[in-house]
């Protein structure tokens, strides 16, 4: 499929799933901006290095997810964009009684609001070209809870809720509005939960992994970056055109169980 002359803004696209979505749409023809917080010589080379793979333009702009200012200013700076992708976010895991305040208020911005902000500010171009893709990355922690993940899950559970509502208020105008929701995909994100949980479960790398990690998704394998890449670039295609306001799982049967 071609997504040539579309330009797609990736937020938290400096590794993880945002970089494989970022490299699967430059593939499939789109030109993109890349986005984290930072503003290091290595995420502007990264851009350099993406466009000379894929003979796209990829450019790397920084704005922080966590500020509805910023958000808002990343979809400005780009020149607005036909793809949206929100994937920006961070993880932290608590007891709820002792979740710290700011953490709370950190996830709900940069794992919910931003999507909000994003949306916001992008929506009004792709309504005049009648052409538009706003694709969320959610998890299946947007469908399924586990303890101790309370703002996660509520930010995740609200990216569903954003998904729908922006699903209906641009049907049949050509945007659509979709939630991947991966299971387990081993990126930098679940690289840092592991000590954690080898020293909380008294078990090493693999039994964390097969055990705890990998006990909730019946695959028995993690999900990959490049699968999430893929599945955003189907929901680009006039395949998905009718694909609206909906989430699709990519977390090897977790939530069928
Ligand atoms: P990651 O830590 O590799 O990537 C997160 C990205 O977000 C990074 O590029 C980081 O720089 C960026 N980011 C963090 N704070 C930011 C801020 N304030 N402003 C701008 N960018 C910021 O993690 P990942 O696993 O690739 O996660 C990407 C998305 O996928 C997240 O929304 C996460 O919740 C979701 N997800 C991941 C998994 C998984 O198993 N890895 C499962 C389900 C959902």
């Amino acid at each position: 499929m071609t997504l040539n002359g579309k330009r797609a803004i990736v937020t938290g696209s400096n590794s993880g799933i945002g970089l494989g979505v970022a490299v699967e749409l430059a593939k499939a023809g789109a030109d993109v901006v890349l986005n984290s917080f930072t503003n290091d010589d290595s995420d502007h080379a990264l851009a350099a290095t993406l466009s000379a793979e894929y003979g796209v333009d990829v450019t790397y702009v920084q704005a922080d997810m966590s500020k509805g200012r910023e958000c808002r200013a990343l979809i400005e700076t780009a020149g607005g964009c036909d793809i949206l992708v929100n994937n920006a976010g961070i993880q932290f895991v608590s007891p709820v009684e002792d979740f710290p305040e700011d953490r709370w208020d950190a996830i709900i911005a940069i794992n919910l609001s931003s999507a909000f902000h994003t949306t916001a500010a992008a929506l009004p171009a792709m309504r005049e070209k009648g052409w538009g893709r706003i694709v969320n990355i959610a998890s299946a922690h947007g469908l399924t809870a586990s303890p101790y993940k309370s703002a996660y899950v509520a930010a995740k559970h609200g990216v569903i809720g954003l998904t729908k509502t922006i699903g209906l208020e641009t049907a049949g105008q050509g945007v659509t509005c979709n939630a991947i929701c991966p299971g387990y995909v081993l990126t930098p994100i679940v690289e840092k939960q592991i000590p954690d949980q080898m020293a909380v479960h008294n078990m090493s790398r693999e039994d964390v992994i097969a055990k705890v990690m990998l006990q909730r998704q019946p695959s028995g394998e993690f999900a990959t970056v490049e699968q999430m890449g893929g599945t955003a670039v189907f929901l680009c295609s006039d395949a998905a055109a009718q694909i609206t306001g909906t989430s699709i799982s990519v977390d090897g049967g977790w939530t069928a169980l």
